[in-house]
């Protein structure tokens, strides 16, 4: 299926006027395509270093550094810290899964398989954290010592926060999903955000329009909560192919889809706000901004969100200017589907350690990725403190940074001699079942496209690069340390 698609990829790239060599020698993502074909790897550099690493967190970002160390130091000494069976598991396709494009085995890696050689992974969570002594303790009791401490603990889903759901616990996207299982996927409450969360939306889905296939009017909600989130463009994606689904069934005059973003704009970079508004207005999808969701009465099936707005106050004698009141308002909307993002937190034990900060994130140099206080210990991932970045995709950037500049300091040279992380951040935006748009950009927050094509248009080309080649690209690219 993969090779089928990749000479798909191949001939469009020809009709564009784009050679595959140049294609993947400028586009990273495509490079896997390249490196899987040719067996081409991006460099890696070795080193005689030698010192004790540790990593928090084996998920995506935490397995490939482990990966890129083992292949960059001749005397790896590596420690991963990670409860998960699955916790290489590939989220990105969670979406896909949601709307019955994948099934969920589709997706789900086992940990042990992605274990790089000469790795010990401790199946523990690291709970308590000493950076003076550089040491952590393990949920088992076990003491570690390291000389550097990579922390890659990606974020918790706090469903928890939204009242009436009757959740009290924190998950995670790959872990065990008993404490909110009991409301969500069911009577039309769904979420992509956990690995059967998207297999349960996909089979709320089909409810929905089979209920607007019986000639009944429905509603479709869609949450985008007021904290960071991974993947900021997952909660519109779902609506693209909720929209997209009932239009194949024939029956999208049937439904109302809504989206209720706690935000102002559809997306941080104005060449992509304004496109996305177009494909929402083109379709028919709604939008109301600056709405948080705060609780639900699953059994009413209704959703209550905390409007919020700025307005002109009173005349300031002494500033000789208007101020500005921040007013809110409870609005309560009926549902028949809802899609819900939760809002994604820190992980407590990190967040309220020495190495967490007031927001819970790990705060770091955004170039370098060193902490602020601790200059052994680097954060990459979801739980890194910087702007944006949340994503596989900016992952894969980070990542190499990391290992390079934790090499430089075991050699006693400077980091800040080494390339820096920029900001790239990708967000394959799926708009319909067939078309993507890749919207691509760093801190500038300006597109920064890769490939000389229109970063605004929907494209098929990008659709099947998110469904041939990016799912191979962190199997056999990000997670051998390599791509
Ligand atoms: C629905 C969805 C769609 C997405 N779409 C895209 C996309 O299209 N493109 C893209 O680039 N990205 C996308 N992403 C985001 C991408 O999956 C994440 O950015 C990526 O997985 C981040 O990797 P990470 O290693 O930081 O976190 P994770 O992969 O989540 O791994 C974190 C790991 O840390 C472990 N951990 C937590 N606490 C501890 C502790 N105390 N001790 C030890 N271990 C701990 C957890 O068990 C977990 O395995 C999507 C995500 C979702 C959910």
């Amino acid at each position: 299926m993969m090779k089928e698609g990749m000479e798909l990829i191949d001939a469009h790239f020809k009709n564009e006027g784009i050679s595959r060599r140049d294609a993947m020698k400028i586009f990273g993502v495509g490079g896997t395509a390249a490196l899987m074909a040719s067996g081409a790897t991006t460099e890696v550099r070795a080193s005689a270093a030698k010192g004790k690493i540790l990593i928090i967190g084996g998920g995506l970002a935490g397995m490939s550094t482990a990966a890129r160390f083992t292949n960059t130091l001749d005397n790896p000494d590596i420690t991963v810290i990670e409860p998960g069976d699955l916790a290489t598991s590939y989220q990105p396709g969670q979406t896909l899964v949601g709307a019955g494009i994948w099934e969920k085995e589709d997706v789900m890696y086992k940990t042990e398989n992605f274990i790089p050689s000469g790795t010990t992974v401790i199946k523990e969570k690291a709970v308590e954290f000493d950076p003076k002594n550089n040491t952590v303790k393990t949920s088992g009791g076990k003491t570690i010592k390291y000389d550097y401490m990579v922390v890659a603990a990606g974020v918790k889903l706090a469903f928890d926060k939204i009242e009436g759901l009757g959740i009290s616990e924190t998950i995670t996207s790959t872990g065990d999903h008993s404490a909110v299982s009991k409301v969500i996927g069911k009577n039309g409450l769904t979420s992509i955000y956990y690995q059967q969360g998207s297999a349960d939306t996909w089979t709320e889905m089909q409810k929905f329009i089979a209920d607007a296939k019986s000639g009944k009017k429905v509603k479709g909600v869609f949450t985008h909560p007021n904290t960071p989130i991974k993947c900021g463009g997952a909660p519109k994606k779902i609506m693209y192919l909720t929209d997209a689904r009932l239009r194949e069934a024939g029956v999208r005059d049937n439904a109302e889809l809504m989206f209720y973003p706690n935000g102002s704009k559809m997306f941080g970079v104005k060449e992509y706000h304004n496109a996305i508004e177009k494909q929402f207005g083109e379709r028919d999808m709604k939008w109301n901004y600056r709405h948080n969701l705060i609780a639900v009465d699953p059994k009413a099936k209704t959703a209550t969100f905390n409007r919020h707005w700025k307005q002109k106050g009173e005349w300031d004698e002494d500033l000789e200017e208007y101020g500005i009141e921040l007013k809110s308002k409870e609005v309560t909307v009926p549902y028949d589907f809802m899609h819900i993002t939760p809002p994604m937190v820190a992980t407590e034990e990190i967040a309220s350690s020495p190495i967490g900060s007031g927001k819970g994130w790990v705060p770091v140099d955004k170039e370098t990725l060193q902490h602020v206080k601790f200059p052994n210990v680097f954060s990459l991932g979801d739980i890194a403190g910087i702007p944006m970045g949340k994503t596989g995709g900016s992952a894969r950037k980070q990542y190499k940074v990391v290992v390079d500049n934790i090499v430089t300091l075991m050699e006693g040279g400077d980091i800040n001699k080494n390339p820096k992380y920029a900001g790239y951040t990708v967000c394959p935006l799926i708009t319909s079942i067939g078309t993507v748009m890749l919207a691509e950009f760093n801190w500038t927050k300006k597109p920064t496209p890769m490939v000389p094509l229109d970063p605004t248009q929907e494209r098929w080309i990008w659709w099947l690069l998110k469904v041939y080649a990016l799912k191979p690209m962190t199997q056999f690219g990000m997670l051998s340390g390599r791509a």
